[in-house]
């Protein structure tokens, strides 16, 4: 998609820390990372969200990806956490299907923090 950012990664046009790259997935690292590991895996084909026609294959494959990004961070025996923004509530920024995978240090428990807190 022309105007996509992720896409454009995908591409080349621009650039990105990629840790991990087969024929379906790209990971790279968050360039405002929110945690000391930060990295997002998507799909090579444009999809806004996982309401996009999303098929099984491709969800296998990005979510099969999640585990070796975590190994080659080095954060695969120390844990961390998975997360996905859907839409406008969730805050999703990047309107191409993405995976946050983050850690490097310890969490808190809760989870979501809603913007009227
Ligand atoms: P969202 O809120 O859509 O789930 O998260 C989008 C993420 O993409 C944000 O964490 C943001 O820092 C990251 N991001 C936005 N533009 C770029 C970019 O050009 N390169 C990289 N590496 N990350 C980006
Ligand atoms: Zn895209």
């Amino acid at each position: 998609m022309d105007d996509c950012i992720f896409c454009k990664i995908v591409s080349g046009d621009i650039p990105a820390s990629v840790v991990y790259e087969n024929d379906q997935v790209l990971a790279f690292d968050d360039i405002s990372p929110q945690a000391p590991v930060h990295t997002l895996v998507i799909p090579k084909a444009h999809h806004s969200d996982l309401g996009d026609g999303v098929d099984a294959e491709t969800l296998a494959a990005v979510f099969s990806a999640v585990p070796e990004v975590a190994r080659l961070k080095g954060i695969a025996e120390s844990g961390y956490r998975v997360i996905v923004n859907n839409g406008r509530d969730a805050n999703q920024l990047v309107a191409h299907l993405h995976v946050h995978v983050m850690g490097g240090k310890t969490m808190a428990h809760g989870m979501v923090t809603f913007a009227d807190e």
